[in-house]
């Protein structure tokens, strides 16, 4: 039995108004830990374990590490996540309430990582949070359960942080045989790696991140997400932290789930920006999830949780 549940699809009323258009949701949102990484990182445990991985290894302190967490929890095999300084007290918990060892070492995501690399022996499995085929292998299954329901979109809309998701979403596309189905791709300003890739041709190495979607923090993508832009139409999009933590909150009032920025980008091309989907008449949604933040957090992003002046 697979470790990711078959998520429900529903119509959105508030969005399908909103954007003018019918906008169906594929509430990944839903999946135990938390977003759809446990699609691809399920199959991948599932398969390394299979070849005689004894244990293992992540270095992500977000929705990766989750991941694998949960996956190492559910077929009884030990996992370490290596998280750097800056990772959140709440994504520590999470990570620990999965039975993850989690180790904290240094001060930037790359040190954790080296650190997290250097443990590995013979019969550990290190599982990447994007560039993986197994992943995206695991990821095309949302798309094979929206095929299954006898709904076909005209758009596909959904986040892109290393490319993992857009990866396995065009797999799904293809195996389906729905070449004729665009995705649109959408980053938050400040951690727009696929779209300096798609613009130079190459992938490229962004500086650093400055957007509040840490969950698209990959500062450059895998080369399949790239090479996913010359085989099936795809359309990058851009679009600002403040409208993608203004979707979060509007989500949550709409449809009481409460994802991340990273997933927010997304729902903000449906509240703020509907006139892109201009000659699309069914939308769908990828709702990727997100567990690592909180209402507050979210708030004190978009500076309302302030104390004014009196
Ligand atoms: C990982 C993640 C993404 C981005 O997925 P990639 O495969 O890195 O492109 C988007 N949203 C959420 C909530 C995620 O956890």
């Amino acid at each position: 039995m697979a470790l990711h549940i078959e998520t429900p699809l529903v119509e959105s009323r508030p969005l399908s108004l909103i954007a003018e258009r019918s906008v169906y949701l594929k509430l990944d949102a839903l999946q135990p830990p938390g977003s759809f990484k446990i699609r691809g990182i399920g199959l991948a445990c599932e398969t390394y374990l299979a070849r005689g991985a004894q244990r293992f290894i992540s270095s992500s302190g977000g929705n990766a590490g989750l991941a694998v967490a949960y996956a190492g929890r559910r077929l009884g095999v030990p996992v370490i996540v290596v998280v750097p300084e800056t990772t959140s007290n709440k994504a520590k918990e999470l990570l620990r309430m999965e039975d993850a060892e989690v180790i904290v070492y240094g001060a930037s995501w790359q040190e954790a990582n080296a650190f997290a690399q250097s443990l590995l022996g013979e019969t550990d499995a290190f599982l990447h949070p994007f560039d993986d085929p197994l992943l995206w292998q695991g990821h095309a299954s949302m798309i094979d359960e929206v095929a299954q329901t006898g709904y076909k979109p005209d758009a596909v809309l959904l986040s892109v942080g290393g490319g993992g998701l857009l990866s396995g979403v065009v797999e799904g596309l293809q195996r389906n045989k729905w070449h004729d189905v665009p995705v649109f791709a959408i980053e938050t300003e400040g951690a727009a790696s696929f779209h300096a890739a798609v613009n130079a041709g190459h992938t490229v190495e962004l500086d650093s991140i400055t957007s509040v979607a840490t969950s698209l923090g990959a500062k450059r993508v895998c080369e399949r997400a790239l090479q996913c832009a010359k085989e099936h139409p795809i359309h990058s999009v851009v679009i600002s932290d403040k409208n993608a933590l203004a979707a979060c909150e509007r989500f949550l009032d709409d449809h009481r789930i409460l994802v991340e920025p990273a997933c927010g980008v997304s729902l903000a091309m449906v509240y703020d920006h509907a006139q892109m989907l201009e000659g699309y008449k069914n939308i769908l949604v990828i709702v990727c999830g997100g567990a690592t933040t909180t209402i507050d957090q979210i708030r004190d992003w978009s500076g309302k949780n302030r104390i004014q002046p009196c």
